[in-house]
């Protein structure tokens, strides 16, 4: 009985965030970066640090994921930047990540 009540309420939960159009936008983004970039586009090979920590954390610092973007908190951070960015201006949301990739230094 216990597991059903569970289910029952994470069940909704889930499929909220499937339908919030911020998230669904920054799957998608996540999605088409793989098609371009093996390692993060924001990540300094030569001194570890995160290029993008500056925009979104306001502060500097390393990389603590070797590049490695899936599930980083930073680079969905900066996704849903720009998405509110795009969205608060009324602008049309890029379908491609290379459309945003530079824009880390623009928001
Ligand atoms: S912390 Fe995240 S956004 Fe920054 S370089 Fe690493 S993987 Fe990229």
């Amino acid at each position: 009985m216990k597991e059903l009540e569970s289910d029952s309420l994470e069940r909704p939960v889930q499929r909220a965030e499937v339908e919030d159009p911020k998230k669904r936008w920054v799957q998608k983004m996540v999605k088409s970066a793989r098609r371009y970039h093996k390692l993060c586009p924001y990540f300094d090979k030569k001194t570890g640090m995160c290029l993008l920590m500056v925009t979104v954390e306001g502060r500097q610092g390393r990389c603590d994921r070797d590049g490695k973007y899936d599930n980083c908190p930073v680079f969905f951070k900066f996704l849903e930047k720009v998405y509110d960015n795009y969205t608060s201006r009324r602008k049309v949301l890029p379908n491609d990540f290379q459309d945003v990739v530079n824009q880390a230094f623009l928001i």
